[in-house]
């Protein structure tokens, strides 16, 4: 047996407890120290994970011995001569792809949720036998997870094996009777896995798609080989009614979309729900490269007690963020004008926000533990995303580096430089390092030739908008900036049974300058009761400077009060110019 063992079962899948039993076989004789994960790699917020540890106990040579929790989530066994054994109940109810969720129809987790950290032994073997619940309601199930197997048919019920825990952590694993289609990315096998009640799955139509999307992933960074990082590789997908998310790992990703997002069999069109799935596919696969392998210093290796704080998730999240899309384009899977709608309205998200005149890229980066990650009503007023400013910083600095070289260098040739650099050995024996935090600049320039100091100072270190007008005229794209006419009071808001709740109040809009707050009920405008699903109608009836009377519920207290409204922010839209003949190169290659 190795020296770090586990099995991972449920008595009863329906009261969504996970029952495990970690084996250690030569427990630190000072007392063995073990420890449940803060946060989840790919989600920079602190969730304590250890809170869903419902019973724990320790023995060794069939005894009882003492278990002495030290913090919140650490724990140290009384000091024994042999094998140590600590068996816990993990209770997982979170739908989600950063957690663990079980019930009789299926069951996820991630190592971060379900297995302790043996004290000292990260770096030996960890081996872990999944078993099946019993009972006949579970014999159809099977496994889907990217862990290699010992002693385990390919998703079967067995032993699998992991090199150290931090490998073991990173390969989620799905149980169920799940739909699963395979194909393969220059000669690498990749699954599909879907999990849900998805009728006629047009499951074949979705591998066609994601394969163009790897393969063109798998080029891009080795144009010459065409040699993936990972020997196999996949995609968890847990398809519900309303959800969306992904979460990258090494050899795999857990996603999370709606049903109506996927293909139905027979159905030919090309919606955009299905294009958001794409698009997170190809943003969750190119982690695999970005951050799974070429990551900022801090997370090589992660320490997982505690906020991992870097500057850098604007070039990890936001550069990844920039060529999920792109890649869809790329792939010949969307067409330039679907993805000039997709990239308009990107810019229109960032420029709605004055938090984006408040905080960097690089500070939003920073903050991501507390703020992104933690957002509450004034998050539009007070910061701006890493992911969407993120990307737009990335697409103008492959713009600028185009323009000043001629085409000659881009950021793909950046990207291709930091993959050898940095990521292509992260995992290999010899392992690797990440990028220094102060480093980035420097790496820019080199690569591409091209002075960027003002271009970091301005756009990622300073709050600047990226001057995207000028840099897209360059490469025949128009950037048309339309007024919009209809009157705004500057708020979100959302229905809560037949009432209309103010969910967010844009700094210096009408409703703001009046007076109003997030958290006000909207009850009526000059009179007129405010319907659940927003103003707009109403105020269509309206122009910008006219004057309203607005009444809102605080809590339980009515107010009046004035606002005189303004125009909506005017949105961006982008075409081909006139005398463009065909798409630009950094859409095409
Ligand atoms: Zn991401």
């Amino acid at each position: 047996m190795s020296a770090v063992h586990y099995t991972i079962t449920s008595k009863q899948p329906s009261s969504h407890v996970f029952n495990i039993t970690l084996t250690i076989s030569n427990p630190d004789p000072q007392g063995q120290i073990v420890s449940l994960p803060s946060w989840i790699p790919g989600s920079y917020m602190i969730r304590e994970f250890a809170k869903n540890i419902v019973t724990i106990a320790a023995s060794s040579n069939n005894k009882k011995i003492a278990l002495t929790q030290l913090k919140k989530d650490v724990w140290q066994a009384a000091p024994c001569k042999e094998t140590l054994v600590i068996q816990y109940d993990v209770y997982a109810w979170d739908l989600s792809v950063r957690t663990a969720h079980l019930d009789q129809t299926h069951a996820f987790f991630n190592g971060t949720s379900v297995f302790l950290r043996v004290d000292g032994q990260e770096n030996t073997a960890h081996i872990v036998d999944i078993q099946c619940p019993e009972g006949s309601a579970f014999k159809k199930w099977r496994i889907a997870t990217a862990l290699p197997e010992l002693k385990a048919k390919r998703y079967g019920f067995g032993t699998y094996h992991a090199d150290n825990y931090d490998a073991l952590v990173d390969h989620p694993v799905e149980m169920g009777d799940f739909a699963l289609v395979s194909f393969k990315a220059h000669g690498v096998p990749h699954d599909m896995v879907f999990t849900g009640n998805i009728p006629n799955l047009n499951i074949d139509r979705i591998a066609d798609d994601v394969k163009k999307i790897c393969e063109t992933e798998i080029a891009f960074f080795e144009p010459k080989t065409k040699k993936a990082p990972m020997d196999r590789y996949v995609f968890l997908t847990m398809v519900v009614g309303d959800g969306y998310g992904g979460l990258e790992h090494r050899s795999s990703t857990a996603l999370i979309c709606t049903r109506d997002d996927l293909p139905a069999v027979g159905q030919k069109e090309q919606t955009e729900g299905y294009r958001t799935f794409l698009g997170l596919c190809s943003h969750e696969y190119f982690h695999t490269w970005n951050v799974k392998r070429i990551k900022p210093a801090v997370f090589a290796p992660y320490d997982l007690s505690q906020e991992n704080y870097t500057s850098l998730l604007w070039f990890f999240e936001g550069i990844t963020s920039y060529y999920d899309d792109l890649f869809l384009v790329r792939s010949g899977l969307i067409t330039g004008e679907q993805y000039f709608t997709t990239l308009s309205k990107t810019i229109n998200n960032v420029l709605k926000g004055r938090g984006r005149l408040k905080q960097s890229v690089a500070e939003s980066s920073f903050d991501a533990w507390t703020k992104y990650y933690r957002q509450d009503e004034n998050a539009p007023n007070a910061i701006v995303s890493y992911y969407t400013k993120g990307s737009l910083v990335a697409l103008g600095l492959d713009l600028t580096i185009r323009e000043a070289t001629k085409n000659k260098k881009t950021l793909d040739d950046v990207m291709r430089y930091v993959w050898q650099q940095y990521g292509k050995s992260f995992y290999s024996k010899k392992g690797g390092v990440g990028i220094p935090e102060a480093a980035m600049l420097a790496l820019f320039e080199d690569v591409s030739g091209v002075k960027l100091g003002s271009y970091f100072t301005n756009y990622i270190y300073g709050t600047k908008d990226v001057p995207l007008a000028k840099l897209l005229k360059v490469s025949g794209i128009e950037y048309t900036e339309k007024k919009d006419s209809q009157a705004s009071l500057g708020i979100r808001t959302s229905a809560q049974k037949d009432l209309c709740k103010i969910t967010h109040v844009y700094e210096d809009g009408a409703a703001y300058q009046a007076g109003v707050s997030a958290g006000d009920t909207l009850l009526a405008i000059d009179q007129l009761k405010v319907p659940a699903k927003g103003p707009e109608t109403l105020l269509k009836r309206y122009q910008a400077k006219q004057k309203v009377n607005l009444v809102v519920f605080r809590r339980d207290e009515l107010m009046m009060m004035d606002a005189i409204l303004q125009n909506q922010p005017a949105q961006v839209s982008l075409a081909l110019a006139k005398t463009t003949k065909q798409l630009p190169q950094w859409m095409t290659k």
